[in-house]
């Protein structure tokens, strides 16, 4: 299989700029340069590549609508969410620290793309060995003539910048991180307006997710149909897809889109030795519970959804039988509440409140009316009642594992105790 990711990969000893380049590096760049911006885009919408950053939104639609011509505003920005902290998922860390430059000329391809003169990377503040590696690499293609004016000679120039959060989760909500970006406080936006016409600085702005950008420089340094002829599923090209808990190996692997989950969990060398899988969490910890029965499920954003779940950044969290479901879901609910910026009333109230209950009910103090009340929650934090997807992400495992696992929640109630611990 063609693996247009991980073929870069070197963590030890990432590739620099010559070393990248003599394995065919920068080469989908040079291609996008011969081309017009919209000629670009539309061979990204022919590969149907779908953002890797947890919603699947098609990325050459999303880049469709930024104004393009001569009437089209003069800055336009590009922004690499690189801010990854969803729980479980360390994909982008993996390309970041062991292919730098595959990152930066997916950038070029995407700012050419859409006509932006400015890109940043928003990188997550903890991710240190990426910002080291990033900015040498930065530097490396700066000297070179890859980045700044007129690269390559041609009409086209673009400054890259390497920007490192403060530390929040609400960060990586594209209009929170444009928010951070020029230096307010990282509150979510109202969306419409989308960042496409009104995001940074109030100019079009495309906000994509680092393992999507690294996608771009196979696509044009091949075409869209090599890679679309990847997978052999519904969504094209391929995943870094990975697993955690307690299996035999975690880690990440890259593989077509449409590989099922058992695979993925095979790879890790199955569940640890005297455990069985009893759930999984597709990507991150935003996503509904699946079960062992759902294991061979192509993942797919659309396939994933259909059986009650969504595949979001495809890194699994697997839950064994010896693991107690409400200590996973309120450990999970911890973190979003602690994570909530406080903006809109459901998220900000709802959260803490839920985490009070599980944490009543774990410590086998919680009653019947407490299993209602959580129910309720999950209905006052849902889409449409916040304002991002913050908190609706946060119900995700909360409303499954109530349906999954009730027997588990009602044990804890009935016997006033958790059943996990002896
Ligand atoms: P979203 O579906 O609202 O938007 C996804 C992208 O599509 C955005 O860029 C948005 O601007 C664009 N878009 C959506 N509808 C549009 C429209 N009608 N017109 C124009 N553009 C449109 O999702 P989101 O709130 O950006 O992200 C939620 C996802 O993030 C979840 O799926 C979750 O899995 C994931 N997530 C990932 C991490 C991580 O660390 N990677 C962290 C938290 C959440």
């Amino acid at each position: 299989m063609h693996k247009p990711l991980s073929q870069y990969l070197d963590l030890a000893n990432p590739q620099n700029l010559q070393a990248y380049q003599s394995t065919g590096g920068y080469e989908g760049f040079t291609n996008a340069l011969k081309m017009q911006p919209q000629e670009v885009q539309q061979q990204v919408s022919d590969a149907k590549l779908k953002g890797r950053g947890g919603a699947g939104f098609m990325t050459g639609m999303k880049w469709s609508f930024v104004p393009m011509g001569e009437d089209a505003p003069k800055n336009k920005y590009l922004v690499c969410n690189a801010d990854e902290m969803e729980p479980g998922t360390f994909k982008d860390r993996w390309l970041m620290e062991g292919a730098p430059h595959l990152l930066i000329e997916g950038m070029m391809i995407a700012a050419y793309a859409i006509g932006a003169d400015v890109a940043y990377i928003f990188l997550r503040g903890e991710y240190r060995l990426c910002a080291t590696r990033l900015q040498q690499a930065i530097d490396e293609a700066q000297a070179a003539g890859l980045l700044g004016d007129n690269i390559n000679g041609s009409q086209y120039s673009l400054k890259l910048h390497l920007h490192t959060s403060a530390g929040r989760y609400i960060c990586g909500e594209e209009t929170a991180l444009i928010n951070a970006l020029e230096g307010k406080r990282a509150n979510p936006r109202a969306k419409p307006p989308f960042p496409q016409v009104v995001g940074l600085f109030g100019r079009p702005t495309i906000v994509n997710n680092c393992e999507t950008l690294c996608n771009l420089p196979g696509i044009l340094k091949n075409g869209a149909d090599w890679y679309t002829q990847i997978s052999d599923g519904a969504d094209t090209g391929s995943k870094i897809f990975g697993i955690s808990g307690r299996v035999k190996n975690a880690g990440l692997w890259e593989l077509p889109m449409g590989t099922s989950a058992r695979h993925i969990l095979e790879l890790a060398g199955g569940m640890q030795d005297g455990l069985t899988l009893r759930g999984w969490l597709p990507g991150g910890a935003s996503t509904d519970f699946l079960l062992a029965e759902h294991l061979d499920t192509p993942m797919e954003y659309d396939a994933i959804a259909k059986v009650g779940s969504r595949m979001g950044t495809g890194v699994i969290i697997a839950l064994d039988d010896q693991h107690c479901p409400v200590g996973m879901i309120l450990n999970l609910l911890q973190f979003f509440a602690q994570e909530s910026c406080g903006w809109c009333t459901p998220c900000r109230d709802g959260l803490p409140w839920a985490v009070e209950i599980l944490t009543r009910i774990e410590a086998g103090q919680g009653s019947q009316d407490d299993l209602d009340v959580l129910q309720q929650l999950c209905g006052f934090m849902w889409i449409g009642k916040t304002f991002c997807a913050l908190a609706p992400g946060a119900v995700e495992p909360l409303r499954s594992g109530m349906k999954y696992f009730a027997d588990d929640f009602q044990q804890h109630i009935d016997h006033k105790g958790c059943p996990h611990r002896h």
